[in-house]
């Protein structure tokens, strides 16, 4: 049902009436996230710039049961802020301040639609370093990272989003505001709701400010690119490197089809007479950098690749680093969909993985290319197809099917990073189990009773 004359006239009375758009073209950029082929208008859209405006429209959300899809960034990938019909879909990219960065106790304090650009800015101004990096990270929020777990590529030595946060402001669908967390570095009293809301996907409550922890920079890093004639090949540096054992801060991998499309499109002067390639980054004290990199380069060698390149200047790691940054977007070029996926198996299990996924890609006549987070054994398929074609969707559905198939299979996970929204929850009670689902069921029916956070994510 359209949303009320009352309930908008009510929502402008306490945000503003230049913060609520109704009108259709204003709507349709809040339709969709950065997931393919999902779209659906909201009923309306609303800007909250303090808790207390978030807590308001909550409170008159639950008394009218209207559905609240909360939203950054929209660069979700698995459909978490796509609106459902008629919902207020609420907007917290204008709750922009960072409040806080507390040097004696290594914290930064800030609101949930603060950029992780800027968190990583302000962390670097002040000679410290937050090191969670999402590809995104230019215009995804802090809010939308602790919503979603966000990894990056630096998350084999430094974790993810979830090993940051020490603390949450989270406004609860009845209005209520919690405050999870604090700056002590031990505290085990009570459950630990704070874990609860990170990666929570906007179903439990709204996220409104974000206490983070940093650590001091570190001084060195260096970064190399090595690539290879075969996948094994690759797949076995990676773990010879782990047992070496190294942990680099980065550990990635780009396919045969990404490394001509990011060659296409940025002109790194990638080699394409190869099947995988390696990016490499170590960082820490200089003289352990200086020997982590001459062991990866032995180790690289000693796996037969082909080339081994270690990057002179920053310039030159910057550009060696673009072959991975840029290749969700080079790829993008090449069809009018973009699927991109988010396969996580044991390290032991990734070239057997990699293999599989290109015979699948093969099997169901379509262009699939693999790039990913090596290190964390988390890739990224990526299928380059039209979603106009319904033929050709069948087949792409098929495909992705079988691949979370064997994922499951190979004792891994069906998202390592991008969460389960709307394109995972048909596989989520077969990866979970009846256990895990009764008791997330639960605790969704606890916090909201009325199921007004958006509904229709994460369970079926
Ligand atoms: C080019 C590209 C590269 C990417 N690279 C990575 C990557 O390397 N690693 C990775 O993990 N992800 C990556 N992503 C996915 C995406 O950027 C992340 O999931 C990101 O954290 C989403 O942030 P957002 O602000 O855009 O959130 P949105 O997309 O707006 O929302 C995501 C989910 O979080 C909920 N949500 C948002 N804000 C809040 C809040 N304040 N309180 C409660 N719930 C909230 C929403 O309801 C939704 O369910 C990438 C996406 C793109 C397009």
């Amino acid at each position: 049902m359209p949303l009320a004359n009352t309930f908008l006239g009510e929502l402008r009375s306490l945000v503003g009436a230049d913060q609520v758009l109704t009108e259709k073209e204003d709507l349709i950029p809040y339709s969709f996230d950065g997931t393919a082929v999902l779209q659906q208008v909201p009923g309306c859209v609303v800007f909250a710039k303090s808790t207390d405006q978030v807590a308001g429209v909550l409170k008159l959300a639950n008394r009218t049961k209207t559905a609240v899809v909360t939203r950054g960034s929209g660069t979700g990938l698995s459909g978490g802020s796509l609106p459902s019909p008629d919902c207020l879909v609420l907007c917290l990219v204008k709750l922009d301040r960072i409040i806080e960065l507390d040097r004696a106790n290594l914290t930064l304090l800030a609101e949930a639609g603060v950029t992780t650009q800027a968190v990583s800015d302000a962390a670097t101004a002040a000679g410290l370093f937050y090191p969670p990096d999402p590809g995104s990270m230019k215009i995804s929020t802090i809010g939308g990272n602790v919503a979603e777990n966000s990894g990056g590529l630096r998350g084999l030595k430094y974790g993810v989003t979830r090993n940051y946060v020490m603390g949450l402001e989270v406004v609860l669908p009845d209005g209520e505001v919690l405050w999870t967390g604090n700056k002590c570095v031990k505290d085990v009293a009570g459950y630990s709701l704070r874990d609860l809301f990170i990666g929570s996907e906007g179903t439990l409550g709204v996220i409104t400010r974000v206490l983070l922890k940093l650590i001091p920079k570190p001084p060195a890093k260096k970064t190399l690119v090595a690539t290879f004639a075969k996948m094994d090949q690759a797949a076995q540096t990676v773990s010879d490197i782990i047992a070496a054992p190294i942990i680099p801060c980065t550990l990635e991998f780009l396919d045969r089809v990404t490394i001509q499309c990011v060659e296409d499109h940025a002109k790194i002067g990638l080699p394409l007479d190869c099947e995988a390639l390696l990016l490499m980054e170590t960082d820490g004290h200089p003289a352990v950098v200086e020997d982590e990199a001459t062991r990866m380069v032995e180790i690289a060698r000693r796996n037969g690749c082909q080339e081994v390149r270690v990057a002179q200047d920053d310039a030159e790691a910057t550009r060696l680093a673009t072959a991975r940054r840029t290749a969700f977007s080079a790829l993008a070029r090449v069809a009018p969909t973009t699927i991109l996926e988010d396969a996580t198996v044991p390290r032991s299990e990734l070239a057997k993985m990699i293999r599989f996924i290109e015979e699948v890609a093969k099997k169901h006549r379509l262009r699939i290319g693999t790039f990913g987070h090596m290190g964390d054994g988390n890739l990224h398929p990526t299928c380059l197809t039209d979603e106009r074609n319904h033929e050709e969707m069948h087949r792409v559905e098929e495909a992705f099917r079988e691949i979370f198939e064997e994922t499951i299979r190979l004792g891994g996970t069906i998202t390592g990073e991008h969460g389960i929204g709307m394109a995972k929850k048909t596989f989520l009670p077969k990866f979970a189990g009846d256990a895990q689902m009764r008791v997330m069921r639960e605790l969704r029916r606890v916090l909201d009773p009325n199921g007004i956070l958006n509904p229709g994510k994460v369970f079926e």
